[in-house]
C-alpha cells in the first residue's frame, strides 16, 4: 500500500497522511495564488466560511474556487486506483466526488458561481486555458470605462 500510494505524486507516506488530514494542498493553492496575482485578480478570501470551504472565495463577485487534487477527487486523467485496497480507495474517492457535487449545489443555491480546477490544470500546457477560464469569472468588468472623464460639451 505504501509503495502504491507513494508512487502517486512521489509522496512519502507521512506526506500522504498529512495530505489526508489537512484540507487542501498548499502547493496547488500557491500555484493558483500565483495566477491570481499575475492576473491582478483581487478581492479574494481564503477558506471563507462557506459550504465546502472554497480555497478562494470572491465575495463581491460571488465566485467560489476549488482546486481539486487529482488523486483525492479522481481526476479522469491522473487518477489511478492503488492496486492494493482498491475498493477502499475507490469508495473514498467516490465519497469525495459526491461531496464535491453536493457542495457545488449548495453554493449555487446561495447564488455563487463555482469553479473547480484540477490540480494538474494549474501548471504546464494547460495553464493558459485555466487562466482564460478564470478570466471569464473574475475579469473585472471594464470598470475603468466609468472613470473616463465625461465627454466635453461645447
Ligand atoms: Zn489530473
Amino acid at each position: 500500500m505504501v509503495d502504491d500510494l507513494s508512487r502517486f505524486h512521489g509522496l512519502t507516506r507521512p506526506q500522504l497522511m498529512s495530505r489526508i488530514r489537512s484540507r487542501g494542498n498548499k502547493k496547488t493553492e500557491i500555484a493558483l495564488l500565483k495566477i491570481l496575482r499575475e492576473q491582478k485578480f483581487t478581492g479574494w478570501r481564503r477558506h471563507a466560511k462557506l459550504p465546502g470551504k472554497p480555497d478562494f472565495a470572491f465575495p463581491r463577485l460571488k465566485v467560489a474556487i476549488f482546486v481539486d487534487g487529482c488523486f483525492w477527487h479522481g481526476c479522469p486523467r491522473h487518477y489511478k486506483p492503488p492496486t492494493t485496497r482498491g475498493a477502499f480507495w475507490e469508495q473514498k474517492i467516490l465519497t469525495n466526488r459526491k461531496r464535491d457535487r453536493r457542495v457545488s449545489r449548495e453554493l449555487r443555491a446561495k447564488g455563487w458561481q463555482v469553479v473547480r480546477i484540477w490540480e494538474c490544470a494549474l501548471v504546464g500546457t494547460r495553464r493558459p486555458a485555466t487562466i482564460q477560464r478564470l478570466q471569464r469569472y473574475l475579469a473585472p468588468c471594464p470598470a475603468d470605462a466609468g472613470d473616463l472623464p465625461p465627454a466635453q460639451h461645447h
